[in-house]
């Protein structure tokens, strides 16, 4: 089906034939792929293609599934030892002289643990990835030591991930579950997958996947209640471990990694906002953590040197992230923030020395690559081709920023046409251009992504002073609100940030209206003295904004002032507008 251009070869091992498939060229580093339950190599086909590029990339059907033989009889066939064998008979075949990285996903990756915790492999893997599927062994441990001392949270803990694995018992009935998959279960699969999972429609599954799924009930059946019961304790990794986590896996929670690093001493994390087929939903962000960590290991230099280690490094590691108004405050904050945690930043800003330099400080501080691009957002053909360029150059944006925006006080009367325009350019239509041009590359991309809009605590609390600029900012509010409706379906979050009085160079770039330009820069001068004395730093903005994307949170007023706002207007809207109508302090 859709591995194009593999090359298949037969492997022979333990009574079974094993169907291997190599793509890319045999002289680059070697990467296997070892698919879950209920699946077979197909699975990885979107991932494998874009790793072909850089490596040579090995998967195989695992026994019993896909064009693999099944051993006979089932029952004892597939004990994670056999499972074993195979892995080393198809090693010993692909790449016999060099150690190999392995990456596994859901029962992929219960099997690759074993590898890469025996005895039997040491020299033969030179990284693993793990995705959605624990070692059997740690998670017997990890029950163990739940049982054995039980706080209520470690009660807690072990009843969500036993509700998680109702699967797994119905598993182990005889013949039930057979029945099941070769008869309706079979028919409706890829329909479920599509519905819950969200996993694109296409050839996938593949028409063995009956057979795949009746098989691989004997993987649950030859070797989970063993495990779990008698776990080894010796289950030490002698390989660095990359853990991506998807943080909406129904089928296992993330707690179940939480003593990792007492098995894998040389563990990165990675965590996605997905559900379990990640594989076939997420395949450009795996295909981008495999090959840095594959990377990293063949430079053999420590792979936390060269992983970003900064709070948010396991959502955002190697993500290409682009801010407006990146040259400075808010919009200079978040692109470092993004940078210190490993993203890839485009700071794009109407300023080029500021961009420049918010780009050389992200490399500086941790960005594995950062470019500056000088646009001015409320030009709608300068964003174009933006966003033909990003796309071209860098990549679909995993996280874009829509934070340019300038400041305008006044009454109504004093706001001219011309002000109004200039203020709805930049902060309403800059927002609406990033969203219509970016968002649509993500939309079409189909894995995902998150937009954050910079709008205001002026979006929701009336003012005399700021007529103009309060209404761009709740149209940017509503815009949000809006799309994030619309594009909730496409795993894309949007995240509107009411930021509050914070010490930034706003203030003294601000228009004043309806005043001379002496009284203008009086003004500034003053409101720049004001916001000093407040003293909020951009920073911490920066931090609420990496915090909103990764809890995908809707509305994010930042300062004590701008939460204080927000809750009044909901429980005292009458107040706020009394408020409103005091003469303002400047
Ligand atoms: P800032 O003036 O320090 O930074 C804004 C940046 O945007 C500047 O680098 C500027 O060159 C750039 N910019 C302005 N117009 C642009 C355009 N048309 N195209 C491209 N770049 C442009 O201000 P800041 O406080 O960091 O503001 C960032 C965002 O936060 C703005 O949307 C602002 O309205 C919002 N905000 C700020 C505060 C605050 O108190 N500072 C409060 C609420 C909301």
């Amino acid at each position: 089906m859709t591995l194009e251009g593999a090359r298949e070869r037969r492997v022979r091992t333990g009574g079974v034939e094993l169907c291997v498939a190599e793509l890319g060229d045999r002289a680059r580093p070697t990467v296997v792929l070892v698919h879950g339950y209920p699946d077979s190599k197909e699975v990885w086909s979107e991932v494998a293609a874009r790793l072909a590029e850089r490596f040579h990339v090995v998967l195989y059907d695992v026994r019993g599934h896909g064009a693999s033989t099944a051993p006979r009889p089932l029952r004892g066939g597939f004990t994670l030892e056999k499972l074993t064998d195979d892995f080393l008979a198809v090693v010993d075949a692909v790449s016999p002289d060099r150690p190999v990285h392995l990456v596994g996903h859901d029962w992929g990756s219960v099997q690759s643990w074993e590898f890469v915790t025996v005895a039997r492999t040491q020299g033969r893997i030179a990284s693993f990835t793990s995705m959605s599927g624990p070692s059997l062994d740690h998670f017997g441990h990890w029950i163990k030591r739940r049982v054995r001392r039980p706080t209520p949270r470690r009660v807690g803990q072990l009843l969500g991930q036993g509700a998680k694995s109702w699967y797994v018992y119905l598993l182990h009935t005889p013949v039930l579950p057979e029945l099941a998959w070769r008869g309706p279960l079979g028919r409706q699969w890829p329909k479920i997958l599509r519905r819950v999972e969200k996993v694109p429609a296409g050839d996938y599954p593949t028409p063995s996947l009956p057979t795949d799924a009746a098989h691989g009930a004997w993987l649950y059946r030859d070797n989970v209640r063993a495990r779990l019961s008698r776990p080894r304790p010796d289950a030490y990794a002698h390989a660095p471990v990359q853990l991506i986590t998807p943080l909406g896996d129904g089928f296992l929670s993330e707690r179940l990694y939480d003593d990792l690093e007492e098995w894998a001493p040389q563990l990165v994390r990675r965590t996605l906002p997905d559900k379990h087929w990640i594989p076939r939903t997420r395949p450009d962000q795996l295909a981008s953590w495999i090959t840095d960590f594959v990377h990293a290991n063949e430079d053999g230099v420590p792979v936390r040197d060269t992983i970003a280690s900064g709070r948010y490094a396991d959502r955002f590691g190697g993500q290409l992230v682009l801010v407006t108004g990146a040259g400075s405050g808010i919009g200079r904050a978040t692109a470092l923030a993004f940078a210190e945690a490993g993203a890839r930043v485009v700071a794009v800003d109407r300023d080029a020395e500021g961009a420049a330099r918010t780009a050389e400080m992200s490399r500086l501080i941790g960005s594995p690559e950062a470019w500056a691009e000088t646009v001015d957002v409320s030009d709608e053909q300068a964003m174009e081709k933006l966003a033909e360029r990003v796309a071209g150059e860098y990549g679909v944006v995993d996280v874009l920023v829509n934070n340019a925006g300038i400041g305008l006080s006044g009454s109504f009367f004093d706001t001219t046409p011309e002000d109004w325009k200039k203020v709805l350019d930049v902060n309403l239509w800059g927002v609406i251009h990033g969203c219509r041009l970016f968002g649509r590359q993500m939309a079409e991309r189909g894995q995902g992504g998150h937009i954050v809009n910079t709008a205001s605590a002026a979006a929701y609390l009336p003012s005399k002073a700021l007529p103009a600029y309060s209404t761009s900012k709740a149209a940017v509010l509503m815009l949000s609100e809006c799309l994030r409706a619309e594009l909730a379906g496409k795993g894309i979050g949007v995240s509107a940030i009411c930021p509050g009085f914070v010490n930034t160079n706003i203030t003294s770039t601000a228009h004043f209206a309806g005043v001379d330009a002496s009284e203008e820069k009086r003004r500034q001068k003053k409101s720049a003295r004001l916001y000093g004395l407040r003293n909020y730093p951009p920073e911490k903005v920066a931090d609420a904004i990496l915090r909103a994307v990764v809890r995908n949170q809707a509305v994010v007023p930042v300062t004590p002032e701008a939460r204080g706002g927000r809750l009044m207007s909901r429980l005292a809207p009458r107040a706020l507008r009394a408020i409103a109508r005091l003469e303002p302090p400047l």
